[in-house]
């Protein structure tokens, strides 16, 4: 690299200021990186790349994206995951229940949530090994201004990165909506401004409350070496252990009991099963399943319940307004041992 002023505040020894963007489908990240990296390309005049990992692009599946930067004269010849990452984002905090995300990230590194809490809170969840905490409410606010949260997010990426050009990072956004979604575009512009100046920030020293995790590639258990004979699949896709709260984005049905005739049309139109019912009678004493309440646990928000129920017995309602927790009711006969 020449001695020309520098573009990037830090890099990594392969010469690399990397981003890595933690997600579920559905939530945007992917366009967000790439949006990120045309922002830093072609109006800031580095060097980029962006890159994503995703399963069966079905909506609630892990998504990785990553984008990497170096200075104008130096090449990117990698397309390799970001393994320690200078700036972790988050895209919904949900996801630190089930996955472990601070893989490689160090006290040098800034992680910016998708949360409400306080970066005391999120540092606690994670058990980060330090580093700076970046939250923003972005279900909020991409509620409020009616966007994806991804642009919002991107508010709270450039101004945690200390050197995104936030006029370069707008045009792409708007260049992005301007060919299929121009109306679109006033408001996402909001919503990154808001991402940007609503933030909570706090740094944390490392201080031996939590270990720092290295990054390690997930290994299948099973391969062609020990899977069993005939091909049984030991793990397979279930709705019983999976968690899908990720993949909401703001809103979740909400049942109002006094108005349910427990016709069932709700049960047999969720995707998911997350109507959880129990034998009981109706009014002439005839024995029938009665509907108790929602297993959010297995909500993902489509709002098939909302739209099929005739009775408003189910109500579109922000999630924010309501402790998910206490109003959930099991799918007792699934719970775990
Ligand atoms: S569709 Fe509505 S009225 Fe019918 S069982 Fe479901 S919540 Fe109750
Ligand atoms: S919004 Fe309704 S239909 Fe959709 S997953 Fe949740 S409970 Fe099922």
């Amino acid at each position: 690299m020449s001695d020309t002023k520098k573009l990037l505040p830090k890099v990594n020894k392969s010469g690399f200021f990397e981003i890595r963007m933690e997600s579920v489908g559905g939530l945007g990240a992917n366009l967000a990186g790439k949006v990120l990296a045309e922002a830093g390309v072609l109006g800031m005049g580095l060097n980029g790349v962006n890159f994503a990992s995703y399963g069966s692009e079905k909506k609630g599946t892990p998504v990785k994206s990553f984008v990497r930067f170096a200075e104008p004269d130096f090449e990117i010849r990698s397309n390799s995951p970001v393994e320690e990452p200078h700036i972790l984002v988050i895209f919904h905090e949900k996801m630190m229940k089930t996955m472990t995300l601070t893989q490689g990230v160090d006290e040098n590194a800034t992680v910016v949530v998708n949360t409400a809490r306080t970066p005391d809170e999120i540092r606690a969840e994670l058990k980060l090994y330090g580093g700076t905490v970046v939250c923003v409410d972005a279900i909020k606010i991409s509620v409020e201004e009616k966007v994806k949260l991804n642009t919002t997010m991107l508010g709270a990426i450039a101004k945690a990165s200390g050197f995104i050009d936030k006029a370069a990072l707008k045009n792409a956004i708007a260049e992005t909506f301007k060919k299929k979604y121009p109306h679109l575009i006033d408001a996402n512009l909001k919503a990154f401004e808001r991402g940007y100046n609503e933030l909570s920030v706090k740094v944390f020293k490392p201080d031996n409350r939590y270990e720092y995790v290295s990054f390690s590639r997930s290994v299948p258990d099973i391969g062609y070496e020990n899977a069993p004979i005939g091909g049984v699949i030991l793990n397979p896709g279930n709705s019983i252990s999976k968690d899908l709260s990720a993949s909401r984005t703001g809103y979740i049905p909400l049942f109002i009991k006094d108005k349910c005739t427990n016709c069932g049309e709700c049960e047999i139109t969720c995707p998911d099963y997350c109507f959880v019912w129990e034998k009981g009678m109706d009014k002439h004493g005839k024995e029938k399943n009665i509907l108790l309440g929602i297993d959010y646990q297995f909500c993902k928000g489509c709002m098939k319940c909302v739209e099929i129920c005739k009775f408003d017995a189910l109500k579109k309602e922000l999630e924010s307004n309501h402790d998910v927790e206490s109003i959930t009711i099991r799918h007792t006969e699934f719970v775990l041992k």
